[in-house]
């Protein structure tokens, strides 16, 4: 029989449009294999108080307050260093971020914190279903697999679906959205009076959804999440990777004058649409693949 649990290095490489993980060296196979994630993109500032200070290729946030910031996602392990020169070119100091926090424990999201939390001395918040994985740099099904282990960090507090954090008049509240992880999460911010949702993710990646899955209940989860996601319109959506809300594009349309070029309350539900309709067909050729075997 097939050990299933090797599937998911198989499907690394299609995944790596949409989420992946890689191992903690320098450079990591993955950023070998996608230049993009480890490559210096010019931070900006994104709308109100929010902005981009990840690379070309995964995206991290600031969230900055007079009380001090967050940050959203790490980046891989080698990017904590760029994150925080992207925070300081900004005008901002890493040792102010008062929180950081984590869309999922996966290495392309979660790689950097660890050294992040060192440079801030910061608290990390994260969901308990994803506290586990952060705390031992290792992935739920794929705990074996090298490739899927990112630094540990430790998470000092953790939030549930609908709390909230807060600070300097900023409040962010989780919205899980677990699948891609058991304990993805979803972070929803009102500014002025617009929603900012910082997505955590829909795809399948390198999850094996059946015999064995990644995790029990694996697949209720995906599809729970896109019912509720349904009901979510952010005026400005936001993800971990950068290509899943246009960020370039959108950026060039920022410089050349379109103050507003992040705000596109279609485009959280274009994004879900296709997020749904690709987890039905690798539900299904999945199914079909076990049952042939
Ligand atoms: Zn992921």
């Amino acid at each position: 029989m097939t050990n299933k649990r090797a599937a998911p290095l198989l499907l690394l490489a299609a995944a790596a449009a949409s989420c992946a993980a890689a191992k903690p060296q320098r450079p990591s196979p993955w950023a070998a294999s996608n230049p993009d994630w480890i490559e210096r993109f010019e931070p900006f500032k994104v709308h109100g108080s929010v902005y981009y200070v990840g690379t070309r290729g995964l995206s991290s946030f600031l969230v900055a307050t007079p009380s001090g910031h967050i940050l959203v996602d790490g980046g891989l392990p080698e990017n904590a260093r760029v994150i925080a020169d992207n925070v300081r070119s900004l005008g901002f100091d890493v040792r102010d971020v008062k929180y950081l926090l984590n869309s999922h424990a996966h290495v392309d999201h979660s790689g950097g914190l660890a050294r992040l939390k060192e440079m801030a001395g910061a608290t990390m918040v994260a969901s308990q279903e994803d506290a586990w994985a952060l705390e031992t740099g290792l992935v739920p099904g794929s705990e074996t697999d090298p490739a899927f282990s990112a630094p540990p960090v430790k998470v000092d507090r953790t939030i549930a679906d609908g709390e909230s954090l807060s600070l300097g008049g900023v409040t962010l509240t989780a919205r899980l959205s677990p699948g891609h992880t058991k304990g993805c999460t979803t972070w929803a911010m009102n500014s002025g009076e617009l929603e900012i949702l910082f997505f955590c993710s829909g795809t399948v990646a390198a999850n094996s959804l059946v015999n064995p899955p990644q995790y029990e209940g694996i697949v209720e989860d995906y599809r729970a999440t896109f019912a509720k996601a349904k009901t979510w319109t952010p005026d400005v959506f936001l993800a971990n990777h950068p290509g899943f809300f246009d960020m370039e594009e959108r950026r060039a349309r920022q410089k050349a004058g379109a103050q507003d070029a992040f705000v596109d309350r279609g485009a959280f539900g274009v994004h879900l649409a296709a997020l749904e309709a690709a987890f039905e067909k690798a539900l299904a050729e999945q199914s079909a693949k076990s049952r042939d075997e």
